[in-house]
């Protein structure tokens, strides 16, 4: 008898900043979801934020899972698989599912465009320009034409059910950025594949990325895991934790001497309180 496949999960912290306690309800999240099923949880840097991302943060990193009594085996971080996104990305250009891009930030500000998941919606107005020599470009996914190729295309939530992916709320995102060869959807989804996770946890906030990372599995010809998104652990007010509104990093309150395998147990109660 065929065995069912092994459960993996992941964490992948992008080392430009302090983990906060949503980032811990993350992990936990995550590694407890493999460790129920016999399975693997795996820790990968996503370190392609140029030089936002520092290697002092992962190891910081590391020290908090630690602190948090999360075991783990981590994986390649993304600065060392540049050329398998490169390929990516070029396999996706010949399919003619991505086209150039010059626009700046403000420039699409000043198109008025609508704001979407991920901020501004590209209202696709370099799709069929001709490109001059050496101005620098990012590559943009042609969303109409993948959808037209590609038919309706299913993905799985374990909390959310069947859901129909519908890339539209997000425009033509950047797939290759103008300085790196992917952007974070491709980065993540090529990884995911790789690494053979089988179920991708991440919080509620990333929900509509992954109708855009079903649309790259399918013309990448990747396997299909399932998703949870977990709700996204709030404060007392109610908003959402961020470090911006000076909610203490994990390595604030691991230095502080706090103890953090009871932290993790007060997260997972709060886990099985919000029902995810
Ligand atoms: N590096 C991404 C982040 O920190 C990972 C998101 C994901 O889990 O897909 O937001
Ligand atoms: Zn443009």
């Amino acid at each position: 008898m065929e065995s069912a496949p092994e459960t993996v999960t992941r964490f992948a912290p992008s080392p430009n900043g302090h983990l906060h306690l949503g980032h811990a309800y993350s992990a936990i999240f995550a590694h407890d979801l493999a460790k129920a099923a016999d399975g693997q949880f795996l820790l990968r840097i996503e370190d392609i934020d140029g030089p936002r991302s520092r290697p002092e943060f992962a190891d910081e990193f590391r020290r908090d899972l630690e602190w948090l009594g999360l075991e783990w085996e981590e994986v390649p971080a993304q600065s060392t698989r540049i050329e398998s996104y490169r390929e990516a990305a070029d396999e996706l250009f010949r399919q003619g599912m991505l086209y150039p891009c010059t626009c700046t930030r403000k420039e699409i500000e000043a198109l008025g465009a609508r704001r979407g998941p991920d901020g501004m919606v590209y209202p696709g107005t370099c799709k069929g320009r001709l490109l001059k020599h050496d101005q620098p470009a990012a590559l943009r996914l042609d969303v109409d034409k993948a959808l037209i190729h590609l038919g309706e295309l299913v993905w799985t939530d374990e909390e959310a059910g069947s859901i129909v992916a519908d890339p539209r709320e997000f425009g033509d995102v950047v797939i290759v950025r103008k300085e790196l060869p992917a952007s974070y959807h491709l980065a993540a989804t090529l990884d995911d594949a790789v690494d053979g996770v089988t179920l991708v946890t991440r919080g509620a906030d990333l929900f509509a990325a992954t109708h855009i990372h079903r649309i790259l599995q399918e013309l990448l010809k990747l396997p299909v895991p399932h998703w949870h998104h977990h709700k996204l652990l709030l404060d007392q007010e109610g908003k959402k934790l961020s470090k911006s509104r000076g909610s203490p990093s994990l390595a604030d309150r691991r230095e502080a001497g706090e103890d953090g395998l009871a932290l993790a147990e007060q997260l997972r109660l709060q886990q099985m309180q919000s029902g995810i």
